[in-house]
């Protein structure tokens, strides 16, 4: 039991990636707090966190409103009484090529991917400084170090949230919280099933491993930078993409 003691915050929990890290996180003995858009979505990862034996509140809250990112951190600190770790890995696609690419697709991906971030991070390490312990993982992607045609708002906003990492890293290192970013190559959720069946399977030949990521790939990264093992990596970009970018 890695987290016994500790309060994690999980945005995007109620399916896919999030759903398998506030699972591992529960497993590991950690309190939760879940959050999603709406409550209902949340019922199955909140079932299954408590499941594993897990305390967990979960809150419907839109992260690209600042107002619903400090409402997430005052779950936690309000039920549990502090904050140690802090995942952000609520995000959307509104793939389309550039030419096509309407303000609205911009600003609602870089809104929620990455303002949304911004608001949670701010909210969270107010406490994390307080407590002199955090732990922050923001999940990005490989196309933000790579790039992709039709994603021009997803991948600047992922690659913005490797900019935040390390400023973020930097400026909260004094106060003993960590703030790291893992990169996802292509993993099999909702997102990616979403992609017609030949693109991915034109995706699955650039992965030297040979196939897509699973949920768990990501789920143990995070339990380990959340971790005491992990106390000496901060403002880390960490790719988990099966060797698609090296
Ligand atoms: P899913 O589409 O399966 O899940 C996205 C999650 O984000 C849902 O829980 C959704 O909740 C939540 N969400 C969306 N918008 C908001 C919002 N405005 N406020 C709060 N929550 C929101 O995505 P994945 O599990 O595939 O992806 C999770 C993260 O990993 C994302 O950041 C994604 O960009 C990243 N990633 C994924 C990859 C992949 O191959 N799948 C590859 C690389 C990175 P709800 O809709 O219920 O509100």
């Amino acid at each position: 039991m890695m987290f016994q003691d500790k309060v994690a915050v999980v945005t995007g929990a109620s399916r896919g990636i999030g759903r398998a890290i506030a699972l591992a996180l529960a497993n590991q003995g950690a309190k939760l707090v879940l959050s999603a858009r709406s409550l209902a979505a949340l019922d199955d990862t909140l079932a299954a966190v408590k499941a594993a034996g897990a305390e967990a509140v979960p809150v419907a809250a839109d992260v690209s409103i600042e107002a619903d990112a400090r409402s997430l951190v005052a779950a936690a600190v309000e039920n549990f009484g502090r904050v140690d770790i802090l995942v952000n890995n609520a995000g959307i696609t509104r793939d389309t090529l550039l030419l096509r690419m309407s303000e609205q697709d911009w600003d609602t991906v870089l809104d929620t991917n990455l303002k949304g971030a911004f608001f949670c991070t701010k909210a969270a390490t107010k406490f994390m400084s307080k407590q002199r312990f955090g732990r922050v993982i923001n999940i990005s992607s490989v196309v933000g170090e790579m790039g992709n045609a039709g994603q021009a708002n997803y991948c600047a906003s992922k690659a913005g949230l490797i900019g935040l990492t390390k400023s973020n890293a930097r400026e909260l290192a004094r106060r003993n919280v960590t703030v790291n970013a893992i990169t996802p190559g292509f993993i099999a959720t909702d997102m990616t099933e979403a992609l017609p069946e030949k693109k991915r399977e034109e995706l699955t030949q650039q992965i030297p491993l040979g196939r897509l990521g699973s949920v768990d790939d990501i789920a143990e990264s995070v339990v380990f930078l959340a971790s005491d093992r992990a106390a000496y990596i901060t403002g880390q970009v960490l790719g988990i993409n099966g060797g698609m970018y090296m």
